[in-house]
C-alpha cells in the first residue's frame, strides 16, 4: 500500500480511550486521575503495558515522564509526540489522554504495517500537566526541557501535603532516565480544543499557531468607609463601586482588541459589613492574548481605565503585577506541514490560538513545535461532560500520523 493511503484504526483508538477512562473513573462518567495518585499509577501501568506490547523499551525519567522511542533507520534526533495522562479532579476522558493515545495509535499503525521511519519516532506522557494536585502545571515537561531541576520537582509539595519525590517512589515511577537526555527534532501534540470554536464552525482540525500568553494583575482600590444611611450618594468614596465599574468595563476592553480575553476571577471588599460603604476593594484580572503586542496593549489600556475610573469615582487605585507568561508561537514550518496534511486528507482546518496552556508551549522553547486541535463538544472540558466524537479523533490521529511521517521521513513503504 502507498504510505499516503495509510490510516489509523478508529475502533482500536476508541477502545483504548475507553479502557484508559476506567482508570480513575468517577460515578458521573468522568475521570479523576490526579498526578501520582493510585489512579494515575493504574493509567500509567496500562499505558506502559501497551508500549511494551509493541516491542518498545519504556523509559521512565527522573520525574516520572513515560517515554518510548521507536527506532528509525537513522540514529538522529526523534520526532516526539506527546501529551499527558493526568487529569483534574473533575476531569473527563479526553483532555490529555486523547493526545497520548492518538500517539500510541500512530505507533501501532506503523508497527502493524511494517513502516519504518528515517528519524526515530518517540511518544511521551508528561507527569502532572494539569497542576491540580501539585500546583506547578506542566511540571514534567518543564523538567524534560531543563526549566525545572529534578531536585526542584521532587521537592514540590502538593495541596494534600505530599511530596512529588515521595509519591513518585510510592507509585513506582521514580525512574532513572535523565531528564534532558532527549532533544527532539520536533514535537507534536494532539489535544481537544477545550473551547467551542471548532465545534461551532463544524471544522474537524484546528492548527495551533500560538499558545496564549497571560498577564495577571491585582488591583487594590482605596476609598473611605462611611455610613450607608447618612452619607449622600454624591459624597462617597466607595471602593466597591469603583472596582465594580472597572470590572464591568472588561468586556468592552476585550472587544476593542482582537482575540483578547479579560476576566475578573477574585473580588473582595472590606470591611464587608452590610451597612458600611467599603473603604477597600481588591480584585484580580486575567488578561490573555496569543499576540505579545496585543497582550501589552490590553494591559496598557487596562491600566489607563483603572486610573480614569478611579479618579472619576474619587478613590485611589494601585495595580500589582502577579504574573506574566509571554505568548508562545508555534513553529511556522510545522504548522504548514500540518495544514498541508489536513488538506491532503481532505479535512477542513483552521489556524487558531490556544487559550489554554499545554506541554507544547514548554517544548516549543527547545524544538520546532505545533499542536493539532480536535473539536470539543460545546467547548466543555475539565468536566465529566467533556466529549469528542470518534470521527474527530480519527481525523486528528490521521493528521498526527501523516505529520509525524513527513517530519520523520519514511524509509520504506
Ligand atoms: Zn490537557
Amino acid at each position: 500500500m502507498k504510505v499516503s493511503e495509510l490510516r489509523i484504526q478508529t475502533a482500536r483508538l476508541w477502545q483504548s480511550l475507553e479502557e484508559m477512562a476506567q482508570r480513575g473513573a468517577t460515578p458521573d462518567g468522568g475521570v479523576c486521575r490526579l498526578a501520582l495518585s493510585d489512579a494515575d499509577k493504574e493509567g500509567r501501568d496500562l499505558f506502559c503495558d501497551w508500549l511494551r506490547n509493541l516491542g518498545l523499551t519504556v523509559q521512565i525519567d527522573q520525574v516520572g515522564n513515560i517515554l518510548a522511542i521507536r527506532p528509525g533507520s537513522q540514529d538522529e534526533a526523534p520526532v516526539l509526540i506527546g501529551s499527558h495522562l493526568d487529569t483534574v479532579s473533575t476531569g473527563g476522558r479526553f483532555d490529555g489522554a486523547a493526545g497520548v493515545l492518538a500517539g500510541l495509535e500512530v505507533l501501532r499503525t506503523l508497527e502493524e504495517k511494517g513502516i519504518r521511519t528515517r528519524r526515530p519516532l518517540g511518544l511521551v506522557s508528561f507527569t502532572n500537566e494539569e497542576g491540580a494536585r501539585y500546583t506547578t502545571d506542566m511540571m514534567g515537561s518543564q523538567a524534560f526541557c531543563g526549566e525545572l531541576s529534578v531536585e526542584q520537582v521532587w521537592a514540590i509539595r502538593g495541596l494534600d501535603g505530599t511530596l512529588v519525590g515521595e509519591e513518585l517512589r510510592r507509585i513506582g515511577y521514580a525512574g532513572d532516565f535523565p531528564c534532558g537526555a532527549i532533544r527532539p527534532y520536533a514535537y507534536l501534540e494532539l489535544h481537544i480544543e477545550q473551547g467551542p470554536q471548532l465545534d461551532r464552525a463544524g471544522i474537524p482540525i484546528g492548527i495551533v499557531e500560538a499558545i496564549t500568553g497571560l498577564t495577571w494583575l491585582e488591583v487594590i482600590v482605596r476609598g473611605a468607609a462611611n455610613h450607608a444611611g447618612t452619607t449622600p450618594m454624591d459624597n462617597r468614596r466607595d471602593a466597591a463601586l469603583a472596582a465594580a465599574r472597572i470590572v464591568a468595563s472588561l468586556p468592552d476592553l476585550a472587544s476593542s482588541i482582537p482575540d483578547q480575553r479579560a476576566t475578573c476571577g477574585r473580588f473582595s471588599v472590606a470591611p464587608g459589613i452590610v451597612n458600611v460603604i467599603p473603604h477597600e476593594a481588591i480584585f484580580t484580572v486575567d488578561l490573555r492574548n496569543g499576540d505579545p503586542a496585543r497582550l501589552l496593549e490590553a494591559e496598557t489600556q487596562f491600566r489607563a481605565r483603572v486610573q480614569e475610573i478611579s479618579s472619576r469615582s474619587n478613590v485611589l487605585a494601585e495595580i500589582r503585577l502577579l504574573g506574566h507568561v509571554p505568548p508562545q508561537r508555534c513553529d511556522p514550518q510545522v504548522v504548514s506541514v500540518i495544514e498541508s496534511v489536513a488538506t491532503d486528507l481532505a479535512y477542513p482546518s483552521r489556524r487558531m490560538v490556544s487559550g489554554a496552556g499545554h506541554d507544547a508551549q514548554i517544548l516549543a522553547r527547545i524544538c520546532p513545535t505545533a499542536m493539532i486541535f480536535i473539536p470539543s463538544r460545546d467547548g466543555v472540558s475539565h468536566s465529566p461532560a467533556e466529549y469528542s466524537t470518534p470521527e474527530a479523533l480519527e481525523a486528528g490521529a490521521n493528521v498526527l500520523l501523516h505529520t509525524a511521517l513527513r517530519l520523520a521521513g519514511v524509509e520504506r513503504a
